[in-house]
């Protein structure tokens, strides 16, 4: 057992307690039959008493078979008392015992033992609280977990279904293997990618993939590993993370879920927030540090790009983005077949069919499927996982924590009427860039999905920003249309648009309003506009005037494309994504292409 002052304190207690019942023992071990003073005086007359025993004011009387006790009074002369009486006490033993010494002993011992307690108890208290404070300031080493390079290596191969992210990434590892040859280009070298991607699409472990493939040292480290209670912990953390892997480079530094510490600067008023401030300066002093022959590149993941600081995203800092998506179904196939690695499975298991099942099912949702679906295999005591171990496992997966649902034949049907209503109301819209990709694979909080342009806030017309509002609202339309029915699914679309609108009256004056603005919200407290409640009810007419127009707009175009609509419903039920070119190919080249912006 380790000596601690904790033990010893408890052991003093057992002792004294002992102590305590040893000597109450003893006592009670003595407790003879008491006698008198006088009457022992008159037993020693009488010849009766054999041996007496003297210990402090106790005498033990000692007679023929008998043994008796009494006392004396303190300070008294035993021998005087006796020669007082006229009792002789030459014919009898006399014993003395002189207890006084361990007397005094015990009765110093009582007096400083609770002092040396109280001493102890507070010494303890203090190493506990040194203890503490030590500790406190180790915090401010950095834990990042170093993946050492004998350990297990991944590779690119162990990631699927995001070959676009990984294609941009084998020029950092490139970077890492030869970097000779980039310095003699005079090119600036990547220092930082940032991952972006729902969670489970396989951020962390594409970071490390492609620590393995260029076979560099990997620091990872997590955005809320940074954080402590101590302000400045944080910031002498990324210090000692970047230093530990300068002395290691080439190296990766890996920052899991940078937006715990990314987040906008500035605004707040939470506790922890200069803290997060403080440490999200280091991490940009450290980029910013780099010497260029630094071979150290850092990787950043997060799945909430949209609060990231911009001066995270700066060139020379987290300039390199590299996009996750939710796998389609090719992706999910060959995810599948990754995990389906090293387990037996049945005859009847259909990868094809289990893909197509798992529309929305992440990375992550199919490994842990597949675990799921073995230990199932396991209980029932197979001897190798079947098709319905499988399929019970994806609907616990997916009726777990997340409530993310499999979708029904009905709900693949709605979600592909309405993104096909997205796509061919931007097929129609003049200024609206070409459809890069439909897909009804489930991704974030929608179900599917249409690529088109980000809204730019810069040199924008009326008429493209009206277009894009109208084709945000196809979704919506196609569901009327088809099912005459309306689904959640569209309110993340009815409130981009709706912002839009607002926006378009009250920050860019389009509207019949003039030009002035009336954006009494969505402002921080201090350059708030401040408007009339009469204005502000002006504004949302103006708002739904703008909405009902594009929705109509958007109706009126798939009515008159119905054929087309079913066409490309049907064929995304089928493949599920379908990429410019096949898109083109199904409904036909956009005719309508007016290039009315310069700026772009
Ligand atoms: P994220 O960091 O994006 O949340 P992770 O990298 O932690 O996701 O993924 C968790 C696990 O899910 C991985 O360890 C891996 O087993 C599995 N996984 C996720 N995406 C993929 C993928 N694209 N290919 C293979 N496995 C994946
Ligand atoms: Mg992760
Ligand atoms: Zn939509």
């Amino acid at each position: 057992m380790r000596f601690s002052w904790k033990n010893l304190i408890l052991y003093s207690f057992l002792f004294i307690f002992l102590l305590f019942l040893f000597s109450s023992f003893t006592q009670s071990l003595e407790t003879k039959k008491p006698l008198s003073l006088s009457q022992v005086i008159n037993d020693v007359k009488n010849g009766k008493v054999t041996k007496v025993t003297i210990s402090d004011n106790k005498l033990t009387i000692q007679e023929k078979d008998e043994v008796f006790q009494a006392f004396k009074e303190p300070g008294s002369n035993v021998y005087q008392i006796f020669k007082d009486a006229g009792a002789s006490l030459d014919k009898t033993e006399v014993v003395v015992k002189d207890e006084s010494g361990l007397n005094s002993w015990l009765n110093i011992l009582g007096s400083i033992l609770p002092v040396i307690l109280m001493v102890a108890f507070f010494y303890f208290i203090f190493r506990q609280a040194r203890g503490a404070q030590e500790s406190i300031f180790s915090f401010g080493q950095s834990k990042a977990k170093l993946f050492n390079k004998t350990q297990p290596k991944v590779t690119f191969a162990d990631v699927a279904g995001v070959d676009d992210a990984k294609q941009e990434l084998t020029e950092v590892v490139d970077f890492l293997k030869n970097p000779g040859k980039y310095k003699l280009m005079g090119a600036r070298t990547p220092k930082g990618v940032l991952m972006v991607g729902p969670s489970g699409t396989g951020k962390t472990l594409l970071a490390r993939a492609t620590a393995g493939e260029a076979n560099v040292a990997f620091f990872s480290m997590a955005g809320s590993e940074f954080m402590e209670m101590l302000v400045g912990v944080g910031a002498s953390r990324v210090r000692d993370l970047f230093n530990t892997a300068k002395k290691a480079q080439p190296a990766i530094i890996f920052i899991d879920e940078v937006d715990a510490i990314g987040r906008q600067r500035g605004g707040g008023f939470m506790g922890g927030h200069d803290e997060r401030e403080q440490t999200l300066n280091q991490i940009l002093v450290e980029m910013d540090g780099f010497a260029p022959t630094e071979q150290l590149v850092v990787i950043a993941a997060t799945n909430r790009p949209d609060v990231l600081d911009p001066a995270l995203i700066r060139p020379g800092r987290f300039d390199r983005r590299v996009v996750l998506d939710m796998p389609d179904l090719e992706g999910r196939k060959s995810i599948l077949s990754i995990h389906a690695k090293g387990k037996p499975f049945g005859e009847d298991v259909n990868w094809e069919k289990v893909a197509k099942r798992t529309v929305g099912f992440s990375g992550a949702d199919l490994e842990n499927m597949l675990n799921e679906a073995a230990i199932l295999a396991a209980r029932l005591g197979r001897k190798a996982i079947e098709m319905k171990d499988i399929n019970e496992a994806s609907t616990k997966v997916k009726l777990g924590p997340e409530k993310k649902r499999l979708q029904s034949e009905e709900d693949r049907e709605m979600t592909a009427y309405h993104e096909a209503g997205h796509a061919l109301v931007s097929w129609q819209m003049p200024h609206v860039d070409p459809v890069h990709r439909v897909s009804i694979v489930s991704r974030g909080f929608s179900l599917g999905h249409t690529m088109i342009e980000p809204v730019e806030h810069v040199h924008e017309t009326k008429t493209h920003l009206l277009e894009q509002i109208t084709v945000m609202l196809g979704g919506r339309a196609a569901e009327k249309l088809i099912f005459n029915e309306m689904t959640t699914g569209a309110s993340n679309d009815i409130a981009r648009a709706t912002e839009l609108a607002r926006m378009m009256v009250a920050e860019f004056g389009m509207s019949d309003l003039g030009p002035i603005n009336l954006d009494g919200e969505n402002k921080s407290f201090y350059d708030k506009v401040n408007i009339s409640p009469e204005m502000a009810a002006k504004v949302d007419l103006e708002v739904k005037k703008i909405t009902d127009i594009c929705f109509k707009n958007a109706q009126g175009i798939l009515l008159k494309l119905r054929g087309k609509l079913d066409l490309l419903a049907t064929e995304l039920l089928k493949k599920e994504t379908l990429e410019a070119e096949e898109f083109e190919t199904l409904i036909g080249i956009k005719k309508v292409q007016a290039r009315l912006k310069t700026n772009k």
